[in-house]
């Protein structure tokens, strides 16, 4: 394993008023992997970088790098790079002179440095710009310097806080694939920062959803969208239809279960969710998870209400429908023209047992 929280905690205190920023905090990243800490504005997530980097010292727990408790080590004395929002790059330094600013203080020697800085500056793609200085880079290409300058250091892991978020909306896709290879090529662990869930989901091998200074849920990306454990994760993580719903009985393999919404208000799922008889719980279910068609799917999955809007964005039609009194999300992909709800109209939406899953 190359880095570990063990139930860290940080309290900043304020004028004589503590807040608890962030607690409970156990997580465990493996050489290599790529984590990222995703969760709303304020729940956390910079202080929790910075103690891994040493910027900020935990009120309590331990951080354990490599093996070795440096949670009250200087950063200087852990092997930690961190990549800023702002790139923070020296503007009267060329871009050669900046990524090897760090190798300078290192004392290696000046042809060893000049070794490095080619190296990392061919494998992030700044071949050709080691003359110039920041103001005369693209936005992507300053991120590519501030990259390249924590990169060449070897950390044993790169942190990265927010890192595309001064990037236009084609650049920062762009980017995440970027950012994603070179971190697979170089076989770095890096934890990265984020309130974005698409980034989130698009990059990482495992994803720790954040909320008030906890963790909600620790999962690769298809866990915490198709498995969540609670509503928070459900909710922040793309869109999501949560149904009340009533646990009838919880016999043999199955759950019987009633949920007032659907047309046919009893149905049965297989029992790998944790509720019993006379629970309340909710069915979390996708909007892409219905369809127009019954072809093939029981009769009994299905929900019929009135179309309260329908928007055609191409791939999909976005409909709202009214059942009773909830307003139910659908995204139904790959429509055919005449199959465009109308507003207004009665429709019929289909989905699968195994779309669903239980909160
Ligand atoms: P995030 O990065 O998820 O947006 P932060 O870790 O920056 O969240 O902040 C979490 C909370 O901790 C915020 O409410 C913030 O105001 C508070 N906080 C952060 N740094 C300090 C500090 N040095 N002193 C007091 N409060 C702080
Ligand atoms: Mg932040």
């Amino acid at each position: 394993m190359s880095l570990e929280l063990r139930e860290v905690r940080k309290v900043f205190k304020n004028y004589g008023v503590e807040t608890v920023t962030v607690e409970n905090f156990n997580l465990t990243v493996e050489k290599g992997q790529f984590v990222t800490l995703l969760g709303p504005s304020g729940c956390g997530k910079t202080t929790t970088l910075r103690m891994i980097a040493g910027f900020e010292i935990p009120s309590s727990g331990k951080i354990i790098l490599d093996g070795k408790d440096v949670t009250n080590e200087p950063p200087n004395k852990r092997n930690i790079s961190m990549v800023f929002q702002s790139y923070a790059l020296f503007p009267h330094m060329t871009v050669e002179e900046n990524i090897a600013f760090g190798l300078r203080i290192k004392k290696m020697t000046s042809s060893e440095i000049k070794q490095k800085v080619k190296w990392i500056m061919d494998i992030v793609g700044l071949i050709g710009l080691e003359r110039r200085r920041p103001e005369q880079l693209s936005g992507g290409q300053q991120q590519r310097v501030a990259l390249a300058r924590s990169l060449v250091m070897e950390p044993s892991v790169l942190l990265l806080d927010e890192p595309l978020s001064n990037l236009d909306a084609k650049l920062r896709e762009a980017m995440r694939i970027e950012i994603r290879r070179i971190q697979k090529e170089l076989n770095i662990t890096a934890v990265y920062v984020t309130h974005d869930q698409i980034e989130a989901m698009s990059m990482s091998d495992l994803v720790v959803v954040m909320n008030n200074g906890k963790i909600m849920q620790v999962g690769n990306p298809f866990e915490i969208y198709a498995r969540p454990r609670n509503e928070f994760v459900a909710d922040f993580i793309g869109k999501v239809n949560l149904i009340d719903a009533f646990v009838e009985d919880d016999k043999d393999e199955k759950l019987e279960l009633r949920c007032d919404i659907f047309y046919n208000k009893f149905f049965s799922i297989s029992k790998m969710f944790q509720a019993k008889k006379g629970q309340k719980v909710k069915i979390v279910i996708r909007p892409e998870a219905f369809r127009l068609s019954p072809q093939g799917i029981d009769n009994s999955n299905c929900i019929k209400g009135k179309v309260l809007s329908s928007i055609f964005v191409g791939a999909a039609v976005e409909c709202e429908i009214q059942v009773s009194n909830s307003v139910i999300k659908s995204v139904i992909s790959n429509p055919i023209e005449n199959a465009i709800p109308d507003i207004d109209s009665e429709i019929k939406l289909y989905f699968s047992n195994e779309s669903l899953w239980i909160i």
